[in-house]
């Protein structure tokens, strides 16, 4: 179902309980601010999500509370990320569903990084 990004942090979603270390992940990048793992059903070859550590409910919120560290951090490694996999060339796409209408699932802000093959038009027709 998708999430109402209005309501508070909840600590239980799933991207929480990863950064918790509760429940396992295929890391592809990690720093103090932000972790990046492979998306456990994905919808491109490759499909990473990029998340931040803190507790986030959406892009909304991210950007209206973060700091400026967290923010640089955050935009810095999502561009690193796919640098460093390669995917600059040929390219690569940045999601980052917020709210009901863009079908947000899990109410951790995370940013979909697609790539590996032509991506079509960006939203279903
Ligand atoms: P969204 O619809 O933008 O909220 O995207 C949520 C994404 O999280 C989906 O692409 C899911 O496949 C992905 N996902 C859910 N649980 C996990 C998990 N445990 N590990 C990695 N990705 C996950």
């Amino acid at each position: 179902m998708p999430i109402d990004p209005t309501l508070p942090y909840d600590e239980t979603n799933i991207f929480a309980r990863i950064l918790r270390g509760e429940i396992p992940n295929k890391t592809v990048y990690e720093d103090e601010h932000v972790l990046a793992f492979h998306d456990i059903a994905p919808q491109a070859p490759t499909h990473i999500l990029v998340i931040p550590k803190g507790a986030y409910v959406s892009w909304d919120d991210f950007s209206e509370r973060a700091s400026e560290g967290e923010i640089a951090a955050f935009i810095r490694a999502v561009g690193r990320i796919a640098r460093e996999a390669g995917l600059v060339e040929p390219g690569y796409r940045l999601l980052a569903n917020t709210g009901v209408h863009a079908g947000q699932e899990v109410p951790h802000l995370h940013v979909h990084i697609f790539a590996g093959r032509p991506l079509g038009p960006m939203l279903a027709r």
